[in-house]
């Protein structure tokens, strides 16, 4: 549950706000709405006002804020975060949010060099220009430590892939 919590910590402010607003809201609406004036609302059981006035309304915050933590997600990810909220909310079922959370790309990290967070992507540091991933020394391109060759210019790589020089 703290793991949960800690997640969730980065849902944007506005979006906490938006929550508990419609919370209080749909739940006043319902309650003294017809809950209180509908003689045939009057008759259900108890059970199921307290339902309609406090679980559903929770429901609806629930997925306001879940939208605003794909927002906040896609958006310390690098990903089109404008883009991945419209389908958060407008995909229905929460479907978009499914698909939200199957294709997201990795966290991105610091650079080991000047320590500024790079998208998971990146070959270099945009900062630094610290080659985060191997490279080959004649081309430049990304390798992997397995490849004996570049596969991009064909150079041959050395056993142990340098790290660019500090
Ligand atoms: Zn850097
Ligand atoms: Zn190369």
């Amino acid at each position: 549950m703290n793991r949960l919590w800690e997640r969730m910590r980065i849902i944007p402010t506005t979006a906490l706000v938006v929550a508990a607003i419609l919370y209080l809201t749909l739940a006043a609406t319902m309650w003294l709405g017809p809950i209180s004036h509908e003689r045939e609302v009057q008759e259900w059981p108890m059970v199921l006002k307290l339902v309609l006035t406090f679980v559903a309304p929770l429901i609806v915050s629930i997925y306001v804020l879940l939208v605003g933590f794909v927002y906040a997600d896609a958006r310390r990810r690098a990903m089109r975060h404008t883009m991945w909220t419209l389908i958060a909310i407008f995909v229905p079922y929460g479907i978009g949010m499914i698909f939200y959370f199957a294709m997201r790309d990795p966290l991105p990290a610091p650079c080991p060099q000047c320590n500024v967070t790079v998208p998971a992507s990146f070959t270099f540091c945009p900062h630094c220009g610290f080659a985060i991933r191997p490279t080959c020394s004649q081309c430049g391109k990304q390798v992997e430590n397995s490849w004996a060759n570049c596969a991009h210019c064909g150079t041959k790589l050395p056993k142990d892939v340098p790290q660019t020089a500090a």
